[in-house]
């Protein structure tokens, strides 16, 4: 992979004494994963070039990796040694650190000054797409330009690969300009991190500091970077909101709204109770089943919303109802309000007549739980049976599960968890279900989503033929 950096600002050779590489020479560093060469294509008074190439070596990454676990192919047959990956970005920080961090002890002047520059990555892959890579480098105030590459040009019929070669060009500082790449480059790769560490938030926030705090997608810079690791994501947002500067207050919300809307997005507990409410209300139900309803934090939403009439939580553990019971103060409820709503003791693969003649039902994270006899009872206890008119099923998407570093891989997210499906599974499940009862069936996804992933939670959504 290959970083070019150009500048047209005369004397061009300049850019040697602010890179401490001088023109004439090669130079090559010794790095934990291969090697990385200095030099110079032109350099000349009117323009000069420098190019950073890494030299990757493929085999020495593997070493020391688990060989037991996981994808063996992948560890050796991978971009990794090709693309421009947080490996760049440790070799920006390794080789060109003083002039990323603003150092130049012979020409200190130049060092702080703006100057015309071209970066150009050969190559980037990006996920999310061309728009993704204006919406990052615009606001930073770059030019920039995308060549997209074929998945192989002997077959163009195959389509387009996520391979780009990228150029921004802007008047910055040389620091600033390393500085956004270091931050940059890995936000648009999918692949782990190669620096997995506590102190990455740090890094984040020591390089991103004030120009992230005020771009307008520092949510997803963040989140991307940390690699949906929540609760340092969490960290720094509401660090990066602290050094908002204060102007910018008066066009947008106040930082207080701002953060709780942060935390909403960001406890996928609450995003998908959020989702099922929004299903079932969408369906214009008034009576409502929470079928595996835990510690009640659903049904307490359903409370709130007047629309529902009636509403029944069904729970196999008599410990989680009591808990319910005490969360939503169902002995202090006013009697109206109590009179909406009922716990039962009960379980789901039983067929039961108490959850008969509702117009909707949810299983919230429930399915996940049981093994494949007794899920199948619970199919015809709820689709057969119940038969209410709209069912929302949610289960986790066990795609995503590589986008949380603390599980360890092939883990599943829950000891109880009998299954975690793929979404090809899950709507497979989904589908032939609602085949066999009458019902058709919607998918949407919970949570943020990830190009490649999907989102961290699945749901279906079941609405029964007339
Ligand atoms: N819906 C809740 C709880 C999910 S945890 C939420 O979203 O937070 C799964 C729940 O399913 C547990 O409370 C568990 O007791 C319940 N459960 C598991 N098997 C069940 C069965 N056969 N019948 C009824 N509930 C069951």
């Amino acid at each position: 992979m290959l970083l070019t950096i150009t500048t047209d600002h005369q004397p061009a050779t300049d850019l040697g004494y602010l890179l401490h590489k001088h023109p004439e020479r090669l130079q090559s560093f010794d790095l934990a994963f291969g090697k990385a060469h200095v030099f110079y294509p032109e350099a000349d008074v009117q323009r000069c070039s420098a190019c950073l190439l890494l030299d990757v070596d493929p085999v020495g990454m593997v070493r020391g990796k688990n060989r037991n676990q996981g994808d063996l192919l992948g560890h050796y047959v991978n971009d990794r040694s090709y693309v421009a990956s947080s490996l760049l970005s440790v070799a920006i920080a390794q080789v060109l650190g003083t002039a990323m961090a603003g150092r130049c002890n012979q020409r200190p002047e130049l060092a702080s000054t703006p100057l015309p520059f071209e970066a150009r990555l050969d190559v980037l892959p990006v996920r999310g797409g061309e728009r993704f890579l204006h919406e990052i480098f615009e606001p930073l105030g770059y030019e920039v330009e995308a060549e997209r590459y074929l998945l192989d040009p002997e077959f163009p019929q195959w389509g387009e690969s996520v391979y780009y070669s990228v150029t921004i060009r802007a008047t910055v500082t040389l620091s600033d300009l390393l500085t956004h790449l270091y931050v940059l480059i890995p936000v648009f790769d999918n692949e782990k991190h190669y620096f997995v560490g506590e102190d990455e938030l740090e890094k984040l926030l020591a390089k991103g500091g004030a120009w992230l705090a005020a771009h307008p997608q520092k949510e997803q810079i963040s989140r991307r970077y940390l690699r949906n690791r929540h609760s340092l994501y969490r960290q720094a947002l509401s660090r990066l909101l602290e050094m908002e500067s204060p102007e910018s207050d008066e066009e947008s919300p106040r930082p207080a709204a701002q953060e709780e809307t942060l935390e909403r997005t960001l406890s996928l507990n609450d995003q998908r109770h959020g989702a099922v409410l929004a299903a079932l209300k969408a369906s214009g139900a008034r009576s409502v089943l929470d079928l595996g309803c835990g510690e009640g934090k659903l049904l307490r939403d359903l409370l709130n919303e007047k629309q529902f009439e009636q509403i029944v939580g069904m729970d196999v553990s008599f410990r989680s109802l009591e808990f319910a019971q005490k969360r939503l103060k169902l002995d202090r409820l006013p009697e109206r309000q109590a009179q909406r709503l009922k716990l039962l003791h009960g379980s789901l693969i039983y067929r039961d007549r108490r959850l008969e003649g509702f117009d909707a039902a949810a299983l919230v994270e429930v399915i996940e739980h049981l093994d494949s006899p007794r899920l199948a009872a619970l199919e015809r206890v709820v689709f057969e049976f119940a038969q209410p008119k709209t069912v929302v099923v949610t289960t986790p998407n066990q795609e995503y599960n590589v986008m949380w570093e603390t599980l360890p891989a092939g883990q599943f997210r829950h000891n109880d968890h009998r299954f975690e499906w793929t979404q090809a599974e899950f709507q497979a499940w989904a589908q032939q279900v609602a085949g066999q009862h009458g019902y058709a069936v919607r998918f949407l996804p919970v949570g943020p989503e990830d190009e490649t992933v999907g989102s961290p939670t699945q749901m279906g959504m079941f609405t029964r033929r007339l």
